[in-house]
């Protein structure tokens, strides 16, 4: 990795040179030490820094707040935020502008390091295809299309969706799902002579842009290619697997000749693509633009799936290394469409939150999943916590804290059994709330685990500010962790600051024996992931319970 470059905004010189003295140690190149907002724009501008750490208290017209964020959207530099102390209005600002972390001072030198290398990591590459992400997408297309602007040539911006990959999650699993998408970004990156860069946007979605071309129908032509390459047999363990593409494409200038506004665009035709049953490309047109109907159909199937009883709660078994057995399980909520077949939450539940849904659906996953448990544990199986999912949106619902106990009293299971999984993004939406339900809980004897880490804020001074009882390391750092030096790095880093604080550390995502080695010797407490097992339905979770079984770690 090339030398990465810092710039420190911080009006305490003493802290300042601190910092800088310490960045430089641990590697990095310092554009500069700058005391107000104003001179952080001017020094970004002037020497464009892959990483701005910002001290939100600055004297001047422009606080830090203000300034991190005109260079997020200016310059879509990530900003590290550094504060001795926030109230919960800034708290608030600060959360507005998507932080890449927060640090809370004092700190130490290991945390500040972690943070910033999560940061220049989740900034720019997507961590299971390794390709450039949404960010850096939109810098290098933006980079393009200025240079283009004189010459007469067209700039085709392309969106790729493959076609029923939740068929493939769902039929063949997650693990050959990601083996897809690793295989199509391959394809797609390999392809250079008709392709200048490939992002990958979404779960099953990547952006194209392609090199100039003359006439439409060039763009059209290298779209087939990209179809038929797309659509050639992959191997996956010994057999073949096909998958099929949507493709939607907008042309610069005609369509448009800003970068963002293409993107939405080629999403539009996509989707048209998608309606007309796959496997094809359209360009994009203004009365595709108005054919919406698809997502408004989606909602009243989501609106009726819980009168409709369509959703089903699977359990996910957690091991301890400790002892090689299935000491929780995650639940985990599926929803069996009766056209589609079972769609994964990744993709209903930012619809439910979105339509006002997941209050009603969050509390019917709790319900399910500590009566379930109960059910198990009068049966005599071997004990067991379950940890259910919430969402930063339960947390707008007043009497939250409230429904979880009524709904520990209504099934009759011990607190103490059931862990609550957050995710970072949470606390700092509303640092008050999250805190107070916290405290509850916790009095209660439920337990709590933060999700996702390292995905969100990464502010490694959340575990110091609120009682928590575990962290649970994503499952983007556990991938190739035996290999991939950085991902490693990150997770020792994770597991001996959590340790040090006295939390559980959770590695969820565990595919493989080299993975599960390499967390076993670093000291992780407890695993989940498909080298176990993959979420399961009750009845076949209870029956890996029954079997009493050990692993061998
Ligand atoms: P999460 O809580 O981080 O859950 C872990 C996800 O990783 C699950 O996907 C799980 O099936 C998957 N997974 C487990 N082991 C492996 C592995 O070895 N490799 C790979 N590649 N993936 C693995 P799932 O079930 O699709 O859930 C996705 C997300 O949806 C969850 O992420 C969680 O954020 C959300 N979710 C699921 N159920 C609920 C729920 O009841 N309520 C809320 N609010 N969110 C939920
Ligand atoms: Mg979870
Ligand atoms: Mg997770």
């Amino acid at each position: 990795m090339s030398i990465r470059k810092i710039l420190i905004v911080e009006d305490e010189g003493i802290i300042a040179e601190d910092i800088s003295d310490s960045l430089i140690s641990l590697g990095y190149r310092i554009t500069g030490i700058v005391y107000s907002g104003e001179e952080a724009i001017q020094s970004v501008t002037e020497f464009r820094p892959d990483l701005v750490l910002m001290d939100v208290n600055l004297q001047g017209e422009i606080d830090g707040i203000t300034a991190a964020e005109e260079i997020r959207s200016r310059f879509q530099i990530p900003v590290v935020y550094l504060t001795a102390y926030a109230d919960e209005n800034t708290l608030r600002r600060v959360n507005a502008t998507q932080p890449f972390g927060y640090i809370v001072k004092p700190f130490e030198e290991k945390n500040l390091h972690t943070t910033i290398q999560l940061a220049l990591h989740r900034h720019e590459y997507d961590s299971l295809t390794n390709l450039p992400n949404r960010s850096l997408l939109r810098e290098q297309l933006n980079q393009v299309l200025e240079k283009q602007k004189e010459l007469p040539a067209i700039i085709s911006v392309v969106t790729l969706s493959l076609d029923r990959i939740n068929r493939i999650n769902s039929t063949l699993g997650h693990d050959i799902g990601d083996f897809v998408l690793c295989k199509v970004a391959e394809r797609l990156s390999n392809c250079q002579e008709n392709i200048n860069m490939v992002a990958r946007l979404e779960a099953a979605e990547f952006a194209i842009v392609l090199e100039p071309v003359a006439k439409k129908q060039d763009a059209a032509k290298i779209a087939r290619n990209i179809l038929d390459l797309v659509a050639q047999a992959m191997i996956v363990k010994g057999s073949e697997v096909y998958v099929t593409a949507s493709i939607g494409i907008s042309l610069s200038p005609d369509d448009s000749s800003d970068g963002d506004e293409l993107l939405k665009n080629a999403y539009t035709a996509m989707y048209n693509s998608q309606e007309k049953g796959g496997n094809k490309y359209q360009f994009y047109t203004a009365k595709a633009a108005n054919n919406s109907i698809n997502k408004f159909t989606q909602e009243t199937c989501l609106r009726n799936a819980l009168k409709r009883s369509e959703f089903e709660v699977y359990y996910e078994p957690q091991i301890e290394i400790k002892t090689g057995k299935i000491i929780g399980a995650e639940a985990l909520v599926r929803w069996n469409h009766p056209k589609r077949g079972r769609v994964s939450p990744g993709e209903f539940i930012p619809m439910a939150e979105e339509m006002g849904l997941i209050a009603p659906l969050g509390e019917w996953v709790l319900e399910t999943a500590c009566r379930q448990t109960k059910a198990w544990q009068t049966e005599g199986l071997p004990p067991l916590r379950v940890a259910v999912n919430m969402s930063a949106r339960q947390f707008e619902e007043k009497n939250l804290t409230e429904r979880v106990s009524q709904i520990l009293r209504e099934t009759n299971l011990d607190p103490k059994c059931l862990e609550l999984e957050l995710t970072e993004g949470l606390i700092l939406q509303d640092e008050t709330a999250a805190t107070q339900a916290f405290t509850m809980w916790r009095e209660m004897g439920i337990r709590i685990a933060i999700d996702d880490f390292g995905t969100g804020y990464s502010s490694l001074s959340y575990p110091k500010r609120f009682a928590f009882d575990a962290l649970k390391i994503d499952k983007s750092f556990i991938r190739d962790i035996a290999d991939d030096r950085q991902n490693a790095a990150i997770t020792v880093a994770i597991i001996q600051m959590a340790h040090s604080m006295n939390l559980t550390v959770i590695a969820e995502g565990v595919e493989n024996e080299a993975e599960l080695a390499f967390l076993c010797k670093h000291d992780c407490d407890e695993i989940q992931g498909y080298f176990f097992s993959q979420a399961l339905p009750s009845a076949e979770f209870a029956a890996l319970l029954k079997s009493d079984k050990c692993w061998k770690l």
